[in-house]
């Protein structure tokens, strides 16, 4: 890359802030709930592929010392992108930039993994499906019950996600029922695009924006002001990226529907019907909506709204929550890994005593429901639209 402009260069003064104590992968200190922070590096085992170790790297690459090679790929890009790391650090260092500097860097390169590289193609891949999937575009809104909802003029779009569109579309009836049980004058789009964080966990920044602008400009068109999701990833595209990659602010506001149903639940226009019988259960905090948008306690309120549902937390909840494997698209070129943090997640939530644990994320959802199913667990895995589908009701104000 001689001569051309690095994206971690423009870093040094971060790179250089690290004081290489390793609080970002070892709280072991803190006592056995502590344990794990880092999937990258319970599975990696070496310190290369931890937050404090990744900093090494990012000093050398700045200092000259080393360049960017297919080693240095396989390290960066074994990260779930959970935000454990940056979420502990000593210094309060936005690790997470760092990673996403090398990203872009490993991309112009050419350095991406294979797997993920053949899934993000303009050939065979996202480029020409518009989803993760492969799926055929004109099939992402099969599972919609009511074809007068698809592009019509509507204050809220309901960005439904490739995953809810295609692999979980129970999840895209849920949540468009739950969103119709809240009053809520919605549409969908015929032509929505992923929704562009596959590009981003590649480092293909340009292409995360062109994407995010193609959805944009369709949300525009229909004078939406409002952006519902299900799916965490796809909320941050159009909250947090956007803004971020480009220095505007995308022109609509981006909410996930937890955070929409429980400030309805608060104003008193949403009930709750008495779940039976009484179930204990546990909630799994997905890393995008918790550690990177903040997400941590609407999704409690909605479960402890319901009568006859307990919840219990896992030691490992909020900020400290252990990611399920899902994030940073790892499933493609670090199957091993994304298997072994689920079978963790798995038994922690075993351990609570619960019958079901919930998540609200498709890709947690879809990755915990491999993961029970491969420790033969009874455990009962469901996102909370579901739960939610069944529980909620409007209350009908009189006169
Ligand atoms: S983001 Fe998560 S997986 Fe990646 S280095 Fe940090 S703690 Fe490890
Ligand atoms: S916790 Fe922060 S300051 Fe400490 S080693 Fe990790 S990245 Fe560096």
């Amino acid at each position: 890359m001689s001569g051309e402009r690095r994206a971690i260069d423009a870093l040094r003064d971060v790179i250089y802030q690290c004081n290489r104590c390793a609080h970002c992968f070892d709280l072991s200190w803190l006592g056995p709930d502590f344990r794990e922070k880092c999937p990258a590096y319970r599975w990696g085992k070496f310190e290369s592929y931890t937050g404090r170790g990744r900093f090494f790297l990012a000093r050398a690459l700045v200092d000259g010392q080393i360049e960017y090679d297919a080693d240095i790929a396989a390290r960066v890009f074994a990260c779930t992108e959970c935000r454990g790391c940056a979420e502990h650090c000593f210094k309060y260092l936005s690790t997470t930039d760092i990673y996403a500097a090398m990203k872009e860097d490993l991309a112009r390169l050419g350095l991406v993994p294979a797997n993920m590289a053949a899934g993000l193609s303009d050939e065979g891949g996202l480029g020409e499906y518009h989803n993760v999937y492969q799926a055929p575009h004109d099939e992402r809104l099969a599972w919609l019950p009511d074809a007068s909802r698809v592009d019509r003029p509507a204050e809220v779009v309901f960005f439904v996600g490739c995953t809810s569109a295609y692999a979980r579309q129970n999840m895209a009836l849920d949540t468009y029922d739950v969103l119709e049980k809240a009053g809520i004058n919605f549409t969908v789009l015929s032509d929505e695009w992923c929704c562009g964080h596959p590009y981003l966990a590649a480092g293909m920044t340009a292409r995360a924006v062109e994407t995010i602008e193609h959805t944009l400009a369709l949300v525009r068109q229909l004078g939406a002001r409002q952006m519902v999701f299900n799916c965490p990833g796809c909320q941050r595209a159009f909250r947090d990226d956007y803004i971020k990659l480009t220095g505007r602010p995308a022109p609509v506001q981006a909410i996930q529907v937890v955070e929409l149903l429980a400030d309805r639940l608060q104003r008193g226009e949403l009930r709750m019907e008495r779940y039976r019988p009484k179930t204990t259960v546990t909630y799994h905090d997905p890393c995008v909506l918790g550690r990177w948008m903040g997400i941590y306690e609407a999704p409690r309120a909605l479960l402890k709204a319901i009568p006859g549902i307990n919840l219990v937390e896992m030691p490992r909840n909020r900020r400290d929550s252990y990611c399920c494997g899902a994030g940073g698209m790892i499933r493609w070129d670090f199957a091993e890994m994304a298997a072994l943090a689920g079978a963790d997640r798995i038994a922690e939530a075993v351990a609570t005593g619960a019958e079901i644990l919930l998540s609200a994320c498709p890709a947690c959802v879809m990755q915990l429901q491999q993961a029970r199913q491969k420790a033969r667990s009874r455990l009962k895995v469901m996102d909370i639209t579901e739960l939610l589908a069944a529980q909620i009701r409007p209350v009908r104000v009189a006169g």
